[in-house]
């Protein structure tokens, strides 16, 4: 497959050939650690599973193609592949962050890289004037999640990746959208990141993180990293997240019109403060949803009048679950705050406990939507 097939067809393809021994046309699980060698250091590609392993490779093309990357790389979770981005640095090294990300991310950040020397500012990256505010002699690399986790703001990424200095990395995250709605390096990003937990995986049943990047140079330096440091998947869950990836674009497309539909009704529904979406025009970002964004996603964030009233609704559901995570085909239903951002409160970036988060499966939209409202009257 190349990028001039359309990327319906590239995600059932991507990375995936006909095994060339026995011609299975899915990529077998190499569920083995090592490789016989017919003499000292003479072997077919691979010698040790930590450092390489057929069925990973074959997710490593996958990324890199979805991303229109030239190369992939793939890790034991989201976490382990944004540990090894960090390593590309050095103590004293600064780094830019924006002030709405996943809790586990400023969890890494503040409480385990911060103490080897790596200095951190929380920016305000809706805002370009932010950015150059926060800019110091010393910063290497810019870190952007879009749609930020659970806020749902956006990055402008041309325009932020446009106001750094060469030198400086520009990681995004691109967990939230995935491949299938925006592809980061299109728009200036040096590296990408997935939690590929979410939606690349899709259906909850495993943990996983992927890089995707261009330059020759560093993707050398994070082979290297991937393996001296170990934090790698193994062959069984590399086969499970290419299995899911094969239906991401038409999952994204049903995730993301079942969730402007929940949207609508949300922003109507007298109970609802504020509704969080980039698909709806009341976004405060919507142009430039318009402009990046090829659909608006399946993660919705509301805020109810209280943190009682949202607790009260994450317990009344039905079929959407009370659990952390998102991306998976089943709906799910948190309260940040207390679950997957606990790990930021007290800090500057806590969100607050009237704020509910949906990851909007693809089931059918108005059982979805009958659940929200008995869950709100
Ligand atoms: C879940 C998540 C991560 C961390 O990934 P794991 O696979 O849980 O380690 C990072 N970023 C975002 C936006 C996430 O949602």
């Amino acid at each position: 497959m190349t990028q001039k097939h359309h990327l319906a067809t590239r995600t059932v393809h991507a990375g995936v050939t006909p095994d060339p021994t026995t011609g299975a046309i899915m990529t077998p699980i190499y569920q083995t650690s090592t490789f016989v060698q017919a003499a000292p250091g003479e072997h077919k590609g691979y010698d040790y599973s930590r450092s390489g392993n057929p069925t990973r490779t074959a997710l490593e093309q996958c990324i890199a193609e979805l991303e229109g990357a030239k190369y992939g790389l793939a890790f034991s979770s989201g976490l382990a592949a944004i540990d090894t981005i960090m390593r590309l640095l050095n103590p004293g090294d600064h780094v830019i962050v924006g002030n709405d990300v996943y809790g586990g991310t400023f969890r890494l950040f503040e409480r385990v890289h911060k103490r080897y020397g790596l200095e951190f500012t929380w920016a305000d990256l809706t805002s370009p004037e932010a950015l150059k505010a926060a800019l110091q002699p010393n910063t290497r690399l810019l870190w952007l999640e879009t749609p930020t986790n659970p806020l749902m703001s956006l990055a402008d990424m041309s325009a932020l990746a446009a106001g750094v200095p060469a030198g400086v990395i520009v990681a995004v995250d691109n967990t939230f959208a995935s491949p299938a709605i925006q592809q980061p390096l299109a728009f200036g990003a040096h590296i990408v990141m997935h939690s590929s937990t979410k939606y690349l995986g899709g259906h909850s049943d495993v943990v996983g993180g992927l890089l995707a990047l261009n330059d020759d140079d560093m993707h050398n330096t994070l082979r290297f990293l991937q393996n001296a440091v170990g934090g790698v998947p193994g062959p069984m869950d590399c086969f499970l997240t290419l299995r899911g990836i094969k239906t991401l674009a038409i999952r994204m497309e049903r995730h993301s019109s079942n969730a402007l539909r929940i949207a609508q009704f949300l922003e109507d529904h007298p109970a609802v403060r504020r509704v969080r979406y980039p698909g709806l025009e009341s976004h405060p970002q919507y142009a430039l949803a318009q402009r990046q964004m090829r659909l608006p996603g399946g993660m919705i964030s509301l805020e109810l009048e209280s943190s009682e009233a949202a607790r009260r609704m994450t317990m009344r559901t039905q079929i959407f679950a009370l659990a952390e995570s998102l991306g998976g085909v089943e709906s799910l239903i948190e309260q940040p705050g207390t679950m997957t951002h606990m790990s930021t409160s007290d800090s500057t970036i806590a969100v607050p406990n009237t704020l509910v988060r949906l990851s909007v499966g693809i089931e059918h939209v108005d059982d979805l939507i009958d659940d929200l409202r008995r869950a709100l009257a």
